[in-house]
């Protein structure tokens, strides 16, 4: 037997090939580089409200109980979930974010080695993390040249081996949107042992919601996993949680395999408490609209190319180099996203944030762009 090189080479080796997850910078990060005031991040999709003030009163009240284990299963909660979506309580996994859902339903359903998954290039970055740390090959097809999805060539890259299918419906980071009909076609014609995961942490921002959820829909589709989250209209990221809406027998076992108290007491108590907030949901939800159509006009009058969106950010490609647009945007202090790890070095991803922060996007856009100043097109 030749000992180990090193103690890293005694390591699983797809382990080793991993990077840390870059989330996008963060405002103290951006604050302290520039010496600036105030900072104002649409990098993530956060909710431009904030958090619920009903939620906030909640958790005040409910810090005294942090010494307590939570209840096995979160049973309130899923209730909560169940009614509020009309799907029965044992469909319903919650998680410590949607993505705990992902990664349950990748170990527990695709067999390393043997088994592979799909979804389209670019994806969300967990499907392809979580696939990589349980040792499952990803296969990708490239999207439409307008982010629309090409369901056929999706279909093309499945076999007997496929486990699961993952399509984000609306897109990150396009805001591409397919109604729930074309979803229920490509259900129908997977292979049979693989799984439809449609992640639906947008959904709520598209007009209308119902004809592009497939949430109501799953009585009738035995191959379908919905996946939610509260991190994004419920303006909980902070707290981690999300939950999937599935066969029963899935759920079941999902159930049985997750770490018991992933999902915490306060995370628990703040997302009841969020689905009872209607007045806060329809304020975001009006604050999106409003604000996406007024940053596309915006945008487009300066010059972006805007890929129409029913979610709650917008991707645009610049009249400048991206690259430079975005460190010009945090040089004054506002941070959005650059998609070069997305395979699209020449567009950015901005959230819609609140109407003053678009209004001050938009000015220090403008501003980045102008000629003369040291800003894009001086770069
Ligand atoms: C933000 C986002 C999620 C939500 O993740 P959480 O773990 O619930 O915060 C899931 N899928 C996509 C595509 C997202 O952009």
């Amino acid at each position: 037997m030749t000992p180990p090189k090193t103690p890293k080479d005694t390591l699983r080796p797809e382990i080793l090939e991993f990077t840390p997850y870059s989330p996008g910078l963060s405002i103290d990060e951006i604050k302290e580089r520039f010496k600036l005031p105030g900072v104002i991040k649409l990098a993530s999709n956060e909710n431009p409200l904030g958090a619920s003030p009903l939620v906030q009163r909640v958790l005040a009240r409910r810090a005294e109980t942090a010494f307590r284990y939570p209840q096995s299963g979160n049973p309130k909660l899923v209730a909560a979930i169940a009614a509020h979506h009309g799907v029965p309580a044992s469909c319903v996994v919650p998680g410590n974010g949607s993505d705990e859902i992902i990664d349950l339903l990748l170990r527990v359903k695709a067999r390393p080695g043997l088994d592979n998954v799909v979804a389209f290039d670019p994806c969300f970055s967990i499907y392809r993390l979580q696939a990589k740390l349980c040792g499952v090959e990803l296969r990708q097809t490239r999207l439409g040249p307008d982010f629309s999805f090409p369901f056929q060539a999706l279909l093309d890259l499945c076999d007997d081996n496929t486990a699961l299918v993952f399509v984000t419906n609306p897109d990150n980071p396009s805001g591409h949107a397919v109604r729930a009909a074309e979803l229920t076609y490509l259900a129908k014609a997977l292979p049979p042992r693989a799984l439809l995961v449609v992640d639906e942490a947008y959904v709520e921002f598209a007009q209308p919601e119902e004809e592009y959820s497939v949430m109501s829909r799953l009585g009738s589709l035995p191959n379908v996993v919905v996946l939610r989250t509260f991190s994004k209209l419920y303006g909980l990221a902070g707290l981690r949680l999300g939950f999937g809406v599935m066969p029963e027998w899935l759920a079941d076992l999902l159930l049985r395999v997750r770490l018991p108290f992933s999902v915490n007491l306060l995370a628990e108590a703040a997302g009841i408490a969020a689905l009872e907030d209607l007045h806060f949901r329809q304020a975001t939800l009006e604050t999106v609209r409003v604000g996406r159509d007024w940053l596309t006009s915006e945008l487009t009058r300066l010059g972006c190319v805007v890929a129409p969106s029913q979610a709650n950010f917008l991707l645009f490609t610049p009249p400048a180099p991206a690259k430079a647009v975005f460190e010009a945007l945090l040089s004054k202090g506002v941070i959005i996203r650059p998609l070069a790890s997305y395979g699209l070095p020449d567009s950015l991803r901005v959230s819609i944030g609140s109407e003053p922060e678009n209004k001050a996007f938009i000015k220090a856009f403008e501003e980045a762009l102008a000629p003369g100043e040291a800003g894009a097109s001086g770069a």
